[in-house]
Protein backbone atom coordinates (compact mmCIF):
# COMPACT_ATOMS: atom_id res chain seq x y z
CA UNK A 1 0.00 0.00 0.00
CA UNK A 2 1.33 3.65 -0.95
CA UNK A 3 2.53 5.89 1.58
CA UNK A 4 -0.57 8.94 2.66
CA UNK A 5 1.29 11.70 1.12
CA UNK A 6 -1.94 14.12 2.05
CA UNK A 7 -4.97 13.63 4.63
CA UNK A 8 -7.50 16.16 4.59
CA UNK A 9 -10.09 15.94 7.30
CA UNK A 10 -13.38 17.25 7.97
CA UNK A 11 -12.55 20.17 6.57
CA UNK A 12 -14.87 23.41 6.99
CA UNK A 13 -13.90 26.57 5.55
CA UNK A 14 -16.41 29.53 5.57
CA UNK A 15 -16.35 33.13 4.54
CA UNK A 16 -18.92 35.05 6.69
CA UNK A 17 -22.28 33.11 5.66
CA UNK A 18 -20.87 30.97 2.53
CA UNK A 19 -19.95 27.75 3.42
CA UNK A 20 -16.87 27.11 0.84
CA UNK A 21 -15.87 23.90 1.91
CA UNK A 22 -18.19 21.78 4.25
CA UNK A 23 -16.70 18.39 5.67
CA UNK A 24 -14.22 18.01 2.78
CA UNK A 25 -12.31 14.79 3.23
CA UNK A 26 -9.45 13.73 0.78
CA UNK A 27 -6.95 10.97 1.02
CA UNK A 28 -3.72 11.41 -1.48
CA UNK A 29 -1.15 8.69 -1.97
CA UNK A 30 2.13 8.83 -2.64
CA UNK A 31 3.01 8.32 -6.86
CA UNK A 32 -0.66 9.24 -7.80
CA UNK A 33 -1.86 12.27 -10.08
CA UNK A 34 -4.88 13.11 -8.43
CA UNK A 35 -7.29 15.68 -9.73
CA UNK A 36 -9.71 17.62 -8.24
CA UNK A 37 -12.85 18.28 -10.37
CA UNK A 38 -15.31 20.75 -9.91
CA UNK A 39 -17.31 24.18 -11.78
CA UNK A 40 -15.64 27.21 -10.84
CA UNK A 41 -16.89 28.54 -6.88
CA UNK A 42 -16.75 24.53 -6.01
CA UNK A 43 -14.20 25.28 -3.50
CA UNK A 44 -10.72 24.04 -5.52
CA UNK A 45 -8.39 27.07 -4.48
CA UNK A 46 -10.08 26.73 -1.23
CA UNK A 47 -8.69 23.59 -0.42
CA UNK A 48 -5.05 24.08 -1.82
CA UNK A 49 -5.21 27.31 0.15
CA UNK A 50 -5.99 25.78 3.29
CA UNK A 51 -4.00 22.83 2.52
CA UNK A 52 -0.99 25.19 2.64
CA UNK A 53 -1.77 27.20 5.42
CA UNK A 54 -2.32 29.92 3.64
CA UNK A 55 -5.58 30.17 4.83
CA UNK A 56 -7.22 29.35 8.20
CA UNK A 57 -10.12 27.19 7.88
CA UNK A 58 -12.93 26.69 10.76
CA UNK A 59 -12.90 22.84 11.11
CA UNK A 60 -10.66 20.04 10.19
CA UNK A 61 -7.75 18.72 9.95
CA UNK A 62 -4.60 18.24 7.53
CA UNK A 63 -1.69 16.39 7.27
CA UNK A 64 1.14 16.39 4.83
CA UNK A 65 3.77 13.40 4.99
CA UNK A 66 2.22 12.08 7.84
CA UNK A 67 2.41 16.25 9.78
CA UNK A 68 0.44 18.37 10.55
CA UNK A 69 0.69 20.99 8.53
CA UNK A 70 1.38 24.89 10.05
CA UNK A 71 2.32 28.04 8.43
CA UNK A 72 6.06 27.79 9.94
CA UNK A 73 6.32 24.17 8.92
CA UNK A 74 9.40 24.88 7.10
CA UNK A 75 10.02 21.17 6.13
CA UNK A 76 7.36 20.32 4.71
CA UNK A 77 6.98 23.09 2.97
CA UNK A 78 10.42 22.60 1.28
CA UNK A 79 9.20 19.20 -0.45
CA UNK A 80 5.68 20.64 -1.95
CA UNK A 81 5.63 22.94 -5.02
CA UNK A 82 3.19 24.91 -6.06
CA UNK A 83 1.90 26.44 -8.86
CA UNK A 84 -1.37 28.91 -8.31
CA UNK A 85 -3.83 29.75 -10.42
CA UNK A 86 -3.04 33.60 -10.79
CA UNK A 87 0.18 33.47 -12.17
CA UNK A 88 2.55 34.95 -9.30
CA UNK A 89 6.27 36.03 -10.72
CA UNK A 90 8.09 39.34 -10.51
CA UNK A 91 7.80 41.94 -13.27
CA UNK A 92 11.06 43.03 -12.68
CA UNK A 93 13.47 39.85 -12.19
CA UNK A 94 14.15 38.07 -15.72
CA UNK A 95 12.62 34.33 -16.37
CA UNK A 96 16.05 32.97 -14.98
CA UNK A 97 15.96 35.74 -11.97
CA UNK A 98 12.51 35.02 -11.15
CA UNK A 99 13.01 30.58 -11.47
CA UNK A 100 16.08 31.11 -9.46
CA UNK A 101 14.37 33.48 -6.99
CA UNK A 102 11.68 30.47 -5.57
CA UNK A 103 14.14 28.23 -6.06
CA UNK A 104 16.02 30.47 -3.58
CA UNK A 105 13.50 30.13 -0.73
CA UNK A 106 14.55 26.60 -0.31
CA UNK A 107 17.14 25.79 -2.07
CA UNK A 108 20.66 27.99 -0.29
CA UNK A 109 23.67 26.15 -2.63
CA UNK A 110 24.54 27.98 -5.37
CA UNK A 111 26.29 25.35 -7.12
CA UNK A 112 23.24 23.16 -6.46
CA UNK A 113 20.69 25.86 -7.17
CA UNK A 114 21.97 26.77 -10.58
CA UNK A 115 21.74 23.34 -11.42
CA UNK A 116 18.01 23.12 -10.00
CA UNK A 117 17.03 26.47 -12.38
CA UNK A 118 18.72 25.01 -15.40
CA UNK A 119 17.26 21.38 -14.78
CA UNK A 120 13.70 23.81 -14.92
CA UNK A 121 14.37 26.10 -17.68
CA UNK A 122 15.36 22.91 -19.69
CA UNK A 123 11.87 21.03 -18.35
CA UNK A 124 9.73 23.96 -19.67
CA UNK A 125 11.50 24.21 -22.68
CA UNK A 126 12.00 28.39 -21.77
CA UNK A 127 15.82 28.21 -22.72
CA UNK A 128 15.68 31.19 -25.52
CA UNK A 129 13.49 33.16 -23.44
CA UNK A 130 15.84 33.04 -20.13
CA UNK A 131 16.57 36.80 -20.48
CA UNK A 132 12.92 37.78 -20.98
CA UNK A 133 10.49 39.94 -18.57
CA UNK A 134 7.59 38.29 -18.02
CA UNK A 135 5.54 41.38 -19.70
CA UNK A 136 7.15 39.88 -22.58
CA UNK A 137 6.21 36.34 -22.28
CA UNK A 138 3.12 35.39 -24.40
CA UNK A 139 0.39 33.35 -22.01
CA UNK A 140 1.51 29.95 -22.46
CA UNK A 141 4.94 31.27 -21.83
CA UNK A 142 3.69 32.64 -18.67
CA UNK A 143 2.15 29.81 -17.63
CA UNK A 144 5.21 27.57 -18.17
CA UNK A 145 7.58 30.20 -16.25
CA UNK A 146 4.99 30.24 -13.07
CA UNK A 147 5.30 25.99 -13.72
CA UNK A 148 9.18 25.99 -13.48
CA UNK A 149 9.20 28.30 -10.48
CA UNK A 150 7.22 26.39 -8.65
CA UNK A 151 8.73 22.73 -9.21
CA UNK A 152 12.88 23.79 -9.39
CA UNK A 153 13.66 22.99 -6.34
CA UNK A 154 12.38 19.26 -6.88
CA UNK A 155 9.59 19.11 -4.68
CA UNK A 156 7.64 15.30 -3.63
CA UNK A 157 4.37 17.40 -3.60
CA UNK A 158 3.41 19.68 -6.55
CA UNK A 159 0.22 20.96 -6.14
CA UNK A 160 -1.19 22.53 -9.22
CA UNK A 161 -4.33 24.86 -9.51
CA UNK A 162 -5.86 25.32 -12.86
CA UNK A 163 -2.22 25.77 -14.75
CA UNK A 164 -4.07 25.71 -18.08
CA UNK A 165 -6.78 28.13 -17.76
CA UNK A 166 -6.40 30.60 -20.87
CA UNK A 167 -3.74 28.74 -22.61
CA UNK A 168 -3.60 27.54 -25.69
CA UNK A 169 -3.91 24.22 -27.03
CA UNK A 170 -0.17 23.69 -28.06
CA UNK A 171 1.02 24.89 -24.27
CA UNK A 172 -1.36 23.29 -23.07
CA UNK A 173 -0.39 20.23 -24.23
CA UNK A 174 2.65 20.81 -23.21
CA UNK A 175 1.69 21.90 -19.71
CA UNK A 176 0.00 18.19 -19.37
CA UNK A 177 2.76 16.02 -20.92
CA UNK A 178 5.17 17.92 -18.48
CA UNK A 179 3.10 17.28 -15.16
CA UNK A 180 3.16 13.47 -16.53
CA UNK A 181 6.56 13.89 -16.62
CA UNK A 182 7.28 14.93 -12.92
CA UNK A 183 5.13 12.29 -11.78
CA UNK A 184 7.04 9.32 -14.00
CA UNK A 185 10.13 11.02 -12.03
CA UNK A 186 8.25 10.10 -8.96
CA UNK A 187 6.49 13.20 -7.84
CA UNK A 188 2.80 13.02 -6.49
CA UNK A 189 0.80 15.37 -8.20
CA UNK A 190 -2.46 16.97 -6.97
CA UNK A 191 -4.14 18.83 -9.71
CA UNK A 192 -7.46 20.71 -10.04
CA UNK A 193 -9.29 21.99 -12.89
CA UNK A 194 -13.04 22.46 -14.65
CA UNK A 195 -11.88 20.50 -17.58
CA UNK A 196 -12.95 17.28 -17.54
CA UNK A 197 -11.35 16.30 -20.65
CA UNK A 198 -7.98 17.43 -19.32
CA UNK A 199 -8.54 15.14 -15.79
CA UNK A 200 -9.25 11.95 -17.65
CA UNK A 201 -6.38 12.74 -19.62
CA UNK A 202 -3.70 12.69 -17.19
CA UNK A 203 -5.00 11.88 -13.34
CA UNK A 204 -4.54 8.35 -12.03
CA UNK A 205 -8.06 9.33 -9.71
CA UNK A 206 -10.19 12.12 -8.94
CA UNK A 207 -12.32 13.57 -6.45
CA UNK A 208 -15.73 15.26 -8.36
CA UNK A 209 -15.96 18.38 -6.14
CA UNK A 210 -19.15 20.64 -6.26
CA UNK A 211 -20.67 23.58 -3.81
CA UNK A 212 -17.49 22.71 -1.63
CA UNK A 213 -18.44 18.63 -1.03
CA UNK A 214 -16.84 15.59 -2.47
CA UNK A 215 -19.50 14.26 -4.54
CA UNK A 216 -17.66 11.23 -6.03
CA UNK A 217 -14.61 9.70 -6.10
CA UNK A 218 -12.41 6.91 -8.05
CA UNK A 219 -10.38 5.99 -11.24
CA UNK A 220 -12.33 7.89 -14.02
CA UNK A 221 -13.46 4.17 -14.80
CA UNK A 222 -14.86 3.84 -11.76
CA UNK A 223 -16.73 7.06 -11.69
CA UNK A 224 -18.07 6.38 -15.02
CA UNK A 225 -19.61 3.06 -13.67
CA UNK A 226 -21.33 4.88 -10.82
CA UNK A 227 -24.18 6.59 -13.21
CA UNK A 228 -26.68 4.90 -15.47
CA UNK A 229 -25.29 5.99 -19.10
CA UNK A 230 -23.51 3.87 -21.00
CA UNK A 231 -23.88 5.89 -24.55
CA UNK A 232 -25.06 8.75 -25.91
CA UNK A 233 -25.87 8.47 -29.62
CA UNK A 234 -26.45 11.75 -31.31
CA UNK A 235 -28.02 12.07 -34.60
CA UNK A 236 -28.23 14.75 -36.95
CA UNK A 237 -31.92 15.24 -38.24
CA UNK A 238 -33.73 18.12 -39.54
CA UNK A 239 -36.73 17.76 -37.84
CA UNK A 240 -38.84 14.39 -35.41
CA UNK A 241 -42.25 13.86 -34.72
CA UNK A 242 -43.73 12.64 -31.46
CA UNK A 243 -44.63 9.22 -33.06
CA UNK A 244 -41.13 8.74 -33.48
CA UNK A 245 -39.63 10.07 -30.43
CA UNK A 246 -41.74 7.24 -28.51
CA UNK A 247 -40.79 4.19 -30.67
CA UNK A 248 -37.27 4.97 -29.78
CA UNK A 249 -37.82 6.00 -26.33
CA UNK A 250 -39.67 2.46 -26.19
CA UNK A 251 -36.17 0.53 -27.08
CA UNK A 252 -34.46 -1.72 -24.68
CA UNK A 253 -31.90 0.42 -22.75
CA UNK A 254 -32.85 3.68 -24.05
CA UNK A 255 -33.60 6.24 -20.93
CA UNK A 256 -33.79 9.44 -22.72
CA UNK A 257 -34.82 11.01 -25.62
CA UNK A 258 -33.96 14.77 -26.89
CA UNK A 259 -34.02 16.57 -29.96
CA UNK A 260 -33.12 20.33 -30.06
CA UNK A 261 -30.82 22.45 -32.45
CA UNK A 262 -31.06 19.64 -34.92
CA UNK A 263 -29.90 16.74 -32.67
CA UNK A 264 -31.77 14.39 -31.44
CA UNK A 265 -29.62 12.80 -28.63
CA UNK A 266 -30.32 9.15 -27.58
CA UNK A 267 -29.27 8.34 -23.94
CA UNK A 268 -28.55 4.04 -23.09
CA UNK A 269 -28.12 2.16 -20.29
CA UNK A 270 -26.17 -1.32 -20.82
CA UNK A 271 -26.61 -3.66 -23.94
CA UNK A 272 -24.90 -3.84 -27.27
CA UNK A 273 -26.81 -2.86 -29.82
CA UNK A 274 -28.50 0.60 -29.39
CA UNK A 275 -26.90 2.20 -32.79
CA UNK A 276 -28.11 -0.10 -35.26
CA UNK A 277 -31.82 -0.35 -32.92
CA UNK A 278 -31.97 3.41 -32.91
CA UNK A 279 -31.30 3.55 -37.13
CA UNK A 280 -33.39 0.86 -36.96
CA UNK A 281 -36.35 3.32 -36.13
CA UNK A 282 -35.12 5.95 -38.08
CA UNK A 283 -35.50 4.07 -41.16
CA UNK A 284 -38.49 2.32 -40.95
CA UNK A 285 -40.14 5.25 -40.17
CA UNK A 286 -38.53 6.77 -43.47
CA UNK A 287 -36.69 9.47 -41.92
CA UNK A 288 -33.04 10.78 -43.08
CA UNK A 289 -30.68 11.60 -40.79
CA UNK A 290 -27.15 12.82 -41.32
CA UNK A 291 -24.03 12.61 -38.84
CA UNK A 292 -24.39 9.92 -36.42
CA UNK A 293 -22.04 9.48 -33.37
CA UNK A 294 -21.89 7.27 -30.36
CA UNK A 295 -20.50 8.74 -27.44
CA UNK A 296 -18.98 6.51 -24.15
CA UNK A 297 -19.60 8.46 -21.05
CA UNK A 298 -17.62 11.70 -20.45
CA UNK A 299 -17.08 12.73 -16.87
CA UNK A 300 -19.25 15.39 -17.65
CA UNK A 301 -22.17 13.00 -17.68
CA UNK A 302 -21.24 12.08 -13.97
CA UNK A 303 -21.58 15.32 -12.62
CA UNK A 304 -24.76 15.75 -14.73
CA UNK A 305 -26.52 12.80 -13.30
CA UNK A 306 -25.34 13.22 -9.36
CA UNK A 307 -25.67 16.94 -9.31
CA UNK A 308 -28.50 17.68 -12.35
CA UNK A 309 -26.44 20.38 -13.57
CA UNK A 310 -23.34 20.02 -16.93
CA UNK A 311 -20.08 20.69 -15.36
CA UNK A 312 -19.37 22.40 -19.09
CA UNK A 313 -22.42 25.19 -17.99
CA UNK A 314 -20.12 26.40 -15.49
CA UNK A 315 -17.04 27.47 -18.09
P1 LIG B 1 -12.80 27.30 -7.24
O1 LIG B 1 -11.33 27.44 -7.04
O2 LIG B 1 -13.29 25.89 -7.31
O3 LIG B 1 -13.29 28.10 -8.41
P2 LIG B 1 -12.94 28.85 -4.80
O4 LIG B 1 -12.27 28.01 -3.78
O5 LIG B 1 -12.17 29.98 -5.38
O6 LIG B 1 -13.54 27.91 -5.95
O7 LIG B 1 -14.26 29.47 -4.19
C1 LIG B 1 -15.20 28.70 -3.46
C2 LIG B 1 -16.32 29.63 -3.02
O8 LIG B 1 -15.83 30.55 -2.07
C3 LIG B 1 -16.92 30.48 -4.13
O9 LIG B 1 -18.29 30.60 -3.90
C4 LIG B 1 -16.21 31.81 -3.99
O10 LIG B 1 -17.02 32.86 -4.46
C5 LIG B 1 -16.00 31.89 -2.49
N1 LIG B 1 -14.78 32.64 -2.12
C6 LIG B 1 -13.52 32.36 -2.51
N2 LIG B 1 -12.64 33.22 -1.95
C7 LIG B 1 -13.36 34.09 -1.21
C8 LIG B 1 -13.05 35.21 -0.38
N3 LIG B 1 -11.79 35.59 -0.22
N4 LIG B 1 -14.06 35.85 0.23
C9 LIG B 1 -15.34 35.44 0.09
N5 LIG B 1 -15.72 34.39 -0.67
C10 LIG B 1 -14.75 33.71 -1.31
MG1 LIG C 1 -9.91 28.29 -8.26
Amino acid sequence: MAETIVKIENLVKRYKDLIALDHLNLEIKQGEVYGLLGPNGSGKSTTINCLLSLLAFDKGNIEIFGEKMSPDNYSVKKNIGIIMQNVAVFDELTVYENIDYFCGLYIKDKEERRKCVEDAIAFVELDEFRKFYPKKLSGGLLRRLNIACGIAHKPELIILDEPTVAVDPQSRNKILEGIQQLNRNGATIIYTSHYMEEVEQICTRIAIIDKGKKIAEGTKEELKKMIRNTETVTIEVIDIDDDVKNKISGLPHVYSVEFSDGKLEVKCSDGKHNLIRILGVLQECGLNFGRVYSELPTLNDVFLEITGTALRDSE
